[in-house]
This record gives structure tokens, sequence and C-alpha cells, in this order.
């Protein structure tokens, strides 16, 4: 008789719909289908890479055997960089600075150091699973609030003030968001910061693809607009520097010193029982920072090109209407269709290999269906996926009548 080994029942909701897709996908390869990959927001995948120098600071970090642990907050030039960047974003009031391995760790250590199982977190819907999987293993409440799709997905400042429980301790914003690609307006972000500052809630500002921006926009730091709110921004290599492999974030603790004092000494705990980042890639974030993105320009017309394409092509498509991304790689296409999104996206992997993730994954409007697109393929394969998309939509539409 065999023994099982029961898993923690807290690991009984953790999800994270964009790898969990990959399994469906793997069979229908084995099936002999020719994969398009449009569900993994990894801009080395496709024809984009790591600017040299950075790879080059992190090697003559290496040569210089910078090799054992760093200081838990990350290194003393790492840490200076993030400050000029903070000063630059317009962020005063800062309180600390630390390096994680990812914005992801620094995200799921901000959570960890502030909300006790019972509490809530608002967090947006749709948004990016990494916070539902880490509230559900933290077992602090998901207060999910909506983005209008009505309104260019901007949140629903009103949807947020409804939700507001005496347990809430805080609101991540994602800006710009995973997975529709907007923007908050400037007025939303205001109506935010007041919920915030009325209600104590510390504002979880992630700013990931804060300089992937479209049609001439310029970056807007959330804590810049609001120096007395308690706020974390978090950043990070991934995306903007085009090394997410690296696992390289940061996060900068913003606002009212005195009352941030207790939060942050805890974090600082956390932070030090996990000894540090990965410690010679640091040293590439100086050059990330103070030099300008001299690659940006290149990425954002090529994004442009592909955002542009995907708006079109898929607005075309019957019974699919897609908002247009403001920012990020991704778009949120919804389906007007009988039967769910996940049904429509596992058939649409399995007959024609586009691979997709279901908007159930990132949290909707219920009774709504969505699927996310990541745009970061070129324009060849983009189209080709866009068509058999096309083609199995009228399949759908045909054999589910609405
Ligand atoms: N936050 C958002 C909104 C993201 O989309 C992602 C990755 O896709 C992350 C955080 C994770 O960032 P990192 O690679 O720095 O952990």
């Amino acid at each position: 008789m065999v023994t099982v080994i029961h898993p923690a029942e807290r690991t009984r909701n953790v999800r994270y719909a964009v790898r969990d897709i990959v399994v469906l996908a793997e069979q229908a390869a084995k099936a002999g289908k020719e994969l398009l990959y449009l569900n993994i927001g990894d801009p080395n995948k496709f024809d984009f890479e790591t600017p040299r120098p950075l790879i080059e600071a992190a090697y003559r970090a290496m040569l210089a055997n910078a090799n054992g642990y760093s200081p838990s907050s990350g290194t003393k030039q790492a840490v200076d960089a993030v400050a000029r960047e903070a000063a630059r974003k317009g962020i005063t009031n800062v309180q600390d600075i630390f390096v994680t391995s990812g914005a992801s760790e620094g995200i799921d250590l901000c959570l960890s150091a502030l909300a006790d199982p019972g509490d809530d977190v608002l967090v947006p819907s749709p948004g990016y699973p990494l916070y539902t999987a880490v509230l559900a293993r933290l077992e602090v409440r998901e207060n999910s609030y909506y983005l209008d799709e009505a309104n260019g997905w901007q949140p629903s400042v009103s949807d947020i003030a409804s939700k507001i429980t005496p347990r809430t301790r805080a609101i991540a914003i994602i800006h710009p968001n995973n997975p529709t690609g907007s923007f908050a307006s400037d007025e939303t972000l205001l109506g935010i910061l007041d919920l915030a500052r009325r209600h104590d809630l510390v504002v979880l500002a992630d700013e990931i693809y804060d300089r992937l921006l479209f049609d001439g926009r310029t970056p807007r730091s959330i804590a810049a607009l609001a120096p007395d709110v308690p706020c974390v921004t978090f950043g990070g290599l991934s995306k903007v520097h085009v090394g997410p492999g690296w696992r390289l974030g940061w996060g900068i603790a913003s606002g009212p010193g005195e009352a941030m004092a207790p939060f942050l000494a805890a974090l600082n705990q956390l932070l030090r029982a996990r000894l540090c980042a990965n410690h010679p890639l640091q040293a590439a974030i100086p050059v990330a920072l103070d030099g300008g993105c001299p690659h940006l320009p290149e990425v954002m017309a090529r994004l442009t090109r592909r955002r542009d394409l995907t708006v079109r092509m898929l607005n075309e498509i019957p019974g699919i209407t897609c908002v247009r991304p403001e920012g990020a790689f991704y778009a949120f296409p919804r389906l007007h269709i009988a039967g769910t999104d996940t049904e429509w996206v596992h058939g649409l992997i399995r007959e024609t290999g586009v691979v997709v993730v279901p908007g159930s994954g990132f949290g909707q409007v219920p009774g709504t269906q969505h699927f996310r697109v990541v745009f970061l393929p070129d324009e060849r394969t983009l189209e080709k996926a866009y068509r058999q998309i096309a083609a199995w939509q009228a399949r759908w539409l045909d054999t589910h009548p609405g």
C-alpha cells in the first residue's frame, strides 16, 4: 500500500494560465500540429535581443568575481541606479529600494509582508495571474475590481470604491496593463490614489512595461502623482530591457516614512531571509537605467506594426472585437460567442496549433468571453495565426449558433 504524500491545502487554488496552457499545446504538437505561440510575454523567444552593453556589464562583473552573495537589498550600484530612475520617474519621498529576482519576487514579498489570511487585496480583472497565484498561496482574498472594456479598459474607480472592505490592505494597479495593454489616464489614477489615501491602502504600482508605450505616449509613474500615499513601484529588466531570463527586478517604496516603517521593516526581514537576487547580473542595472535605452525606438517600431496588424485583422473577424492596446505587447479581444472562451481556446489549440490564453485565466466580467494574444511574433507569423483564428471562429459560429 502506498501512502500518498498530500500537498498543502494552500496550493489548491494556485493557477497560472499562461503556462498551464502549454500542456495542451504539447499535446497538439505531438498530434503533428505546427504550433504558433501567441501565449507568452517573452520578447527573447522572438526577434528581440538583450542589449549588448547589459550583457557586457554582467560578464565584466563575473570576471571581477562579483559572484558571491550581494547585500539583500541589492548592490549599492544597482540601488543607486534605481534611485536615479525613481527621480527621473518623478517619484519623491522614497523610503526604500530593493532588488529582487524579477518583479515577481518583489510583488510576492510585498504581499507577504503586508497581508494576513482573511485580509483582502484589490487586484485588476483582467489582470496578471501572478497576483492570483500569490494571494491564493498566502490565503489572502483576491478582491477583484474591473477594468471597463467600453472605456478602453480603464480601471473602474467606482467599482474599486464599492469593493473596499475593512480588511482591504492594498490595491494593485498594472500600468500599462497585462493582458489588455491599456494605459490608465491621470484622472483614473488620481481617483484610485484618493481612495488609497482615504482608506489607508498601500498602492502596488506594477510598472514593468512603463516605457513600452505606443503613439508617442510618455511614461507616467503612479507614485509621482501622490507623494503622500504609501506606494511600492515595481520595475525590472524583463520587458523594457529585454531580459526576462535574467530574473532581475526592483521595488521603490515611497510615501509617508513613519507610517510605512513597520511594513518596510517586515519586508526587509523577508528580503534578508532569501539572501539576495542574482549578484553579477545586477551590474547591468545602472547600464540599463542610465543608458537611455537606445534599443527602444526599434523595439517600439516593430511592436507598433504588430499592434496595428493585430487590431486590424482581429476586428475584421465576425464575432471578435478588439480594443486598441496603448502599451505593452498584449491584446485582449472579446469573443461574442455561445460557449466559453476556455472551450473556444482549447479547440483552437487542438485544431490549429495557435496558442493563446483564455480570458478566464486573467479574470473578466462574468458572462463575457475573451482571449489574450501576445503580439511579439513577426508579422508573417501573426498574419498566419490570425487567419487560423478567423477560420476557427467561422467554424465555431457555424457549430454554436447563439
Ligand atoms: N508584472 C506583470 C504585469 C507582468 O506581466 C509580468 C510578466 O509577464 C511580471 C510582473 C513579472 O515580471 P518579472 O519577469 O520581472 O518577474
